[in-house]
């Protein structure tokens, strides 16, 4: 059989694993670190369990696709469920409010709460729906650097409806148009974190990123996210692809246009295709350093970065759920210092996920496992122990202002992780959580594609390429990976 060498054990990189796997090829996943799942890690700290990266899963289909490749019924592996309420959002002012997933619910507990016309709410969904009706299977689904995909119907109806998609403008000037209350416009702006993004950057279009967690729902795996990397690598295994853990990809030995092998610290492994699941960026600035880089392509602007403190808290919140949001009163200082200034702001959002809310075994009874997080600016070598110390009293500050507590009281234990160490333990250049960012219209055509210009058995995933970053995305760039290797190689 033909050999397939996946380099890295990320999420795309697991996807891409099992879908060449269906396609009969003899897998071998090379991973440097002792663990699969790249981002998707979890730790242990005492009596409490934190996922360390992703919190938010929408589109599960996309994981319980790949059990179904082998016949697999998905829930021997892997259980999840669906939430009845989205996010709890808190204001400085005392205003708060529970977003329902019940869509009719949300809209009018929103209109209720924001006194914000019905209508207003409504039309603001629909064209959510429409915008992501209109692209998701030209831009998420498919290359979007193979002249195929423009000649298709979708193309055409995207193009006759291009002013729908709000590609001349901002995501906040959209929602500034759509509601009359300011805080329903830092709601919706905040979806642009989601890509790593600023709202007063990213064109309007990305307003359909609410579409996923508003219509399709948000869901957490029965015992946590680290589930879905750890499914997937039992699945992995199941199915005979091999993984090879601690061992570095240091370099690509190459005979004509095409790669011949890859060399690791102890051996050179022979491919067919060579599939690269890391960072694009540091990819050519390490095991493809004998390739031409494509410039223009490495240099886009980089998503934003977080810093999180993962506490134990030895006490339980009522008034928060899975997922809450505590906004800054300043937004658009606040995504000033991300992008431009690129230190903290005095007053950042912070989002807290627990997730022993629902999964009881992540913390001891009467105790809650936060996993603390405000966005942060790409690691330039700023001082990260003094921005550390920074934002933590910050951030413990505006927590105490909202929830009228102590919280520092209730810290039995803290873990902390920074740009610099997402960059170390992920090879994530500059330590984004989403590659580059979708700060400018052109971003979607700036990724670099799935497969390699020079290398014509040379093929790429994850987060820094094509489609972009999340999970759902990183899925299906490991789908759009095995759609071209069996295109270009099934011969
Ligand atoms: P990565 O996870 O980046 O893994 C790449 C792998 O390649 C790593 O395991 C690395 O060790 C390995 N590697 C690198 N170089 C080599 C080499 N030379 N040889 C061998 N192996 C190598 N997404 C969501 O959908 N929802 C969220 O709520 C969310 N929140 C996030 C919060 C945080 C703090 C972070 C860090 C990310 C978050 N994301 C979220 C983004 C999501 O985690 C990523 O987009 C996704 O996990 C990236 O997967 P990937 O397949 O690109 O690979």
């Amino acid at each position: 059989a033909k050999q397939a060498i996946v380099v890295g054990a990320g999420i795309a990189g697991l996807a891409s694993a099992l879908r060449l796997r269906h396609q009969n090829y003899e897998v071998t996943i090379i991973e440097q670190n002792n663990y699969t799942g790249g981002k998707l890690h979890a730790i242990n700290r005492g009596d409490y369990r934190f996922d360390l990266g992703p919190s938010l899963f929408t589109l599960p289909y996309l994981v319980d696709e790949l059990f179904e490749l082998f016949n697999k019924k998905p829930n021997s592996y892997f259980n999840y469920h669906r939430k009845k309420n989205i996010c709890n959002y808190f204001w400085e002012d005392g205003q708060s409010f529970s977003a329902s997933a019940n869509l009719d619910e949300f809209i009018s507990d929103a209109s209720q709460t924001f006194n914000e016309p019905i209508e207003n709410i409504k039309t603001y969904l629909n064209k959510t729906e429409k915008k992501y009706q209109l692209t998701s299977n030209l831009f998420l689904e498919k290359s979007l650097h193979r002249f195929k995909t423009y000649l298709s119907l979708d193309t055409l109806r995207a193009i006759k409806d291009i002013g729908v998609l709000d590609l001349n403008t901002s995501l906040n000037n959209v929602n500034e148009k759509g509601f009359e209350n300011p805080k329903l416009t830092q709601l919706f702006n905040r979806y642009a974190t989601y890509n790593g993004s600023s709202p007063y950057k990213t064109p309007g279009i990305m307003s359909m990123i609410p579409y996923l967690e508003m219509y399709q729902g948000t869901f957490l795996p029965e015992n946590g996210m680290h589930d879905i990397s750890q499914s997937l690598t039992k699945l992995a295994r199941d199915v005979g692809i091999k993984i090879q853990l601690n061992t570095k990809v240091n370099s690509i030995k190459t005979f004509k246009n095409k790669a011949r092998a890859v060399v690791t610290d102890s051996s050179e492994i022979e491919a067919d295709i060579v599939v690269c699941n890391m960072d694009v960026f540091t990819a050519y600035q390490s095991f493809l350093k004998d390739l031409k880089p494509p410039e223009k392509t490495l240099h886009q602007e980089r998503s934003s970065s977080a810093l999180i403190f993962y506490w134990g808290i030895t006490k339980a919140f009522p008034e928060l759920d899975l997922h809450n949001i505590l906004f800054s009163e300043n937004y658009k200082t606040e995504f000033d210092h991300i992008f431009n200034k690129k230190y903290f702001y005095k007053d950042p959002t912070v989002y807290i996920n627990i997730t022993s809310k629902e999964v009881k075994t992540d913390a001891p009874k009467g105790h809650e496992n936060w996993f603390v997080m405000v966005n942060a600016p790409t690691n330039e070598n700023q001082n990260w122990k003094e921005q550390t110390t920074y934002i933590r009293e910050k951030i413990i500050n505006k927590i105490n202002r909202i929830l009228n507590t102590r919280v520092e009281n209730y810290i039995a234990t803290e873990h902390v992780l920074t740009p610099v160490e997402i960059e170390k333990e992920t090879s994530s250049f500059k330590g984004s959580l989403y590659g580059t960012s979708s700060n400018n219209k052109f971003a979607a055509f700036l990724r670099h594609p799935n497969f390699s210009s020079q290398l014509n058995n040379l093929y790429f995933c994850g987060g820094s390429v094509h489609p972009g970053g999340g999970i759902p995305l990183c899925l299906l760039s490991g789908k759009i990976v095995s759609d071209l290797i069996d295109h270009d190689h099934s011969k």
